[in-house]
């Protein structure tokens, strides 16, 4: 079946399903919706589609000369164009006006897949749009691209849109842990609400090792608790990789965050009955509400400080002495 890797995208993938059974095709797609939640899958998924010569139950056969050639990477009736850089540029473009010139080389049908496609100016996006209304025959355009709103108008009033959506939090959690099979449901569950139901970006924070950090530090807050000196010795050290992670700061506060709110409803009662994460069940004794809420103030503090350029070890450094109660008492 065409699309059987991709969870979710009920209403994407029922459009393109029933365009695929109809054989009417549109000329061009535009494959439009935020980042990581499985356009480029779907497109590629199409692509192997239309490219298999024994299509089976409507999706690739694997086997054909068409599906090795395309999972081999060397279809040549399969362009792929990313940005170069920061763009997808006029150059190009114009490459791809060229060779399109020509007609497919095995005779049926060539795909071109343009992706990221909000990334280009407006001169590349004009030189691409009477191709766009009018590709010579045999061609089919995937464009994907983040948000119709980022991308040329010109573009998008030229394509179909297949609108792709972030997947609800179990399905996202799903997703990762099928390229993630180590990851326990908590931590797939927290990448996939840090991600807010994207999947691909969950496994780009996971890649940077944001999630690693994140369970040292949450062991030190579930941990049994060590004398003050202890505890701000170990705060210090667990700043010096926080401040190191640069980019890494902001998805880890919205992590901490999680953490702290998930401890505030175990602590008040309004989520009886659902399991909490083990870390939560083992601080949800510690603080009380009042001062649970302190702790989610504190990270909103180290945020702004942060928006404001402060220095990223001072910023962290206080942050993870106030979170491991080691803060000297205010005066
Ligand atoms: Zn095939």
């Amino acid at each position: 079946m065409a699309f059987s890797s991709i969870l979710g995208q009920t209403k994407a993938l029922t459009l393109l399903n029933r365009a695929l059974a109809s054989g009417r095709l549109a000329h061009a797609y535009l494959f439009a919706g935020p980042d990581g939640v499985g356009k480029t899958t779907a497109a590629l998924d199409l692509a192997a589609t239309l490219l298999c010569r024994r299509p089976e139950a409507g999706g690739p056969c694997g086997r054909c000369p068409g599906c090795l050639k395309f999972r081999s990477g060397n279809h040549p009736d399969f362009v792929r164009i990313r940005p170069e850089g920061a763009a997808i540029k006029i150059d190009q473009v114009r490459e791809l006006k060229k060779a399109l010139n020509f007609a497919p080389f095995e005779g049926g049908l060539r795909i071109v897949l343009l992706e990221e496609v909000q990334t280009m100016r407006r001169e590349a996006g004009n030189s691409l749009l009477k191709v766009l209304e009018e590709p010579p025959p045999g061609n089919l355009l995937i464009l994907t691209g983040t948000g119709a709103g980022a991308i040329l108008d010109t573009i998008v009033s030229r394509c179909q849109v297949i609108p792709f959506t972030p997947l609800p939090l179990d399905l996202a959690a799903a997703v990762i842990r099928q390229h993630r099979p180590e990851l326990d449901a908590a931590g797939s569950e927290a990448l996939a609400a840090l991600a807010d139901g994207c999947p691909g970006q969950g496994l780009a924070l996971e890649a940077d090792g944001i999630l690693v950090l994140y369970r040292r530090i949450v062991a030190e807050l579930a941990g049994r608790q060590e004398k003050a000196a202890v505890r701000a010795e170990r705060a210090l050290a667990l700043a010096v990789e926080l401040a190191e992670a640069k980019e890494g700061m902001e998805p880890l506060f919205t992590l901490l965050r999680i953490f702290f709110k998930n401890a505030m409803a175990a602590r008040s009662g309004r989520d009886a009955g659902r399991t909490l994460p083990p870390e939560v069940e083992q601080t949800r004794e510690r603080w009380n509400l009042a001062q649970l809420s302190a702790k989610m103030a504190t990270i909103d503090l180290a945020e702004q400080a942060l928006a404001r350029n402060c220095n990223r070890g001072l910023v962290s450094e206080v942050l993870l002495l106030d979170l491991f109660d080691c803060s000297p008492p205010l005066t």
